[in-house]
């Protein structure tokens, strides 16, 4: 008798894909399993992609209805995984994202290997990991191997390449409060905290077959989640899955209309959703059509900002704001009075085409230095007492 094996998938906002890993579980050479498949309030394509296969009595379907602002405070996949974990039947877990397939045969060859070594309570596979563009075609494609029997898999094995026996959640849940950690900060890496708590109950042994595809997309977390501080540039133009441009304006996101795309096309940086829904949205009061025409009288109600001073001069008073500078090999940028160093990857980010004005040190010592924009994920690595591959 085959045991039951629960299947969690995970599913934001990726409507074709999501629609390949439900069939990759259906097309599954074993058949005593059970889908979870958990719903982090995707839009309307997502869920009527979904809601075609959920007449399968084996299929269960959950909507989070979580709210857009909300989408920051946690770490969203976790959640909706401990929810489905409370409910898991299977002797076996195993989890899945909407970008990925299982191969036909990973559900068979995975419960085999833990029927077969009992000393083992988790056991992780090869993966192949496949770029794909925004039209869904393939740049480039690489292997994660499993070769070694892993006493510490966290930034090793990816989220879905590993399976585990159900007796292990207890001992989990005992030991570290919950099953999967929720904190938000750990968005880009809550598998591995997991593999890390299951480590210290088994070590994770290696099926060197290859037996799931990932594909990373312009929008995977992994890719937009590189090289942001924690704090946005303010007057940036930035945009999330649905596509709608913004520009950050102190602490809000002010939608800006497609009339206006020669100010933001070439250099809108696209950034994950939860990272986009933690500015509450605000706007701009132009009138309705056409360019806004100012009054003489409203320009000069307008306060004068400070004069730009020469280049010339030794000291300078001021900057032009929002302009990259560089000091021999270190980057800053002036906002409002204050120079922020930034970081060579962030700047990339965020000020992609523009050549970084040369200056020196003299010239600025007279001016604050603000909080700097470094990428806040190498911080958060840094702090977390698990190593990383
Ligand atoms: N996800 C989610 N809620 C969100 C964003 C993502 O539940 O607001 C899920 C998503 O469906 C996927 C997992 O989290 O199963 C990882 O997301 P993604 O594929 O974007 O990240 P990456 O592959 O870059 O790590
Ligand atoms: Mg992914």
């Amino acid at each position: 008798m085959e045991k039951k094996i629960s299947i969690i998938l995970t599913s934001y906002n990726k409507p074709d894909l999501v629609k390949q890993a439900i069939e990759s579980v259906l097309h599954q050479t074993y058949s005593n399993w059970e889908l979870f498949v958990m719903d982090d309030h995707s839009n309307e394509e997502t869920s009527a992609a979904i809601s075609t296969y959920i007449k399968d009595h084996r299929i269960y379907y959950d909507n989070s209805f979580i709210n857009p602002a909300e989408r920051l405070k946690s770490t969203r996949y976790a959640v909706l995984i401990n929810d489905a974990l409370s409910r898991a039947e299977g002797e076996y877990i195993t989890y899945l994202t909407d970008d990925t397939v299982f191969h036909p045969n990973r559900l068979s060859r995975m419960a085999e290997a833990l029927n077969q070594c009992s000393e083992f309570d988790a056991v992780y596979s090869s993966q192949k990991v496949i770029h794909v563009n925004g039209r869904g075609t393939e740049q480039f494609h690489f292997y994660r191997f499993a070769e070694e029997v892993l006493d510490q898999a966290a930034f090793l094995v990816d989220h879905c390449s590993v399976m585990h026996r159900r007796s292990l959640l207890e001992r989990v849940k005992e030991k570290f409060g919950s099953f999967w950690d929720e904190d938000v900060m750990h968005w880009n890496h809550g598998d591995s905290v997991f593999w890390s708590r299951l480590n210290t109950f088994t070590s994770f042994l290696p099926i060197k077959e290859v037996l799931d595809t990932t594909y990373k997309t312009p929008h995977s977390f992994q890719n937009t989640y590189q090289s942001l501080p924690s704090v946005l540039i303010d007057g940036s133009f930035v945009k999330g899955t649905d596509q709608k441009v913004y520009q950050l304006d102190r602490n809000k996101r002010k939608p800006v209309n497609e009339r206006w795309h020669t100010l933001y096309e070439g250099r809108t940086v696209v950034i994950p959703d939860p990272f986009l829904f933690q500015y509450e949205e605000g706007f701009y009061r132009f009138k309705r059509h056409g360019i806004p025409a100012l009054e003489r009288a409203e320009i000069q109600s307008l306060p004068d900002g400070p004069p730009i001073s020469r280049w010339t001069s030794d000291c300078v008073q001021h900057l032009p704001g929002r302009m990259l500078f560089r000091i021999e090999r270190k980057f800053y940028v002036y906002l409002r009075g204050v120079l922020h160093p930034i970081s060579h990857d962030v700047a990339k980010r965020f000020f992609a085409n523009q050549k970084a004005i040369p200056i020196s040190f003299q010239q600025i010592k007279q001016l604050p230095i603000g909080m700097p924009f470094y990428p806040v994920y190498d911080e958060i690595i840094r702090n977390l007492n698990i190593t990383k591959g």
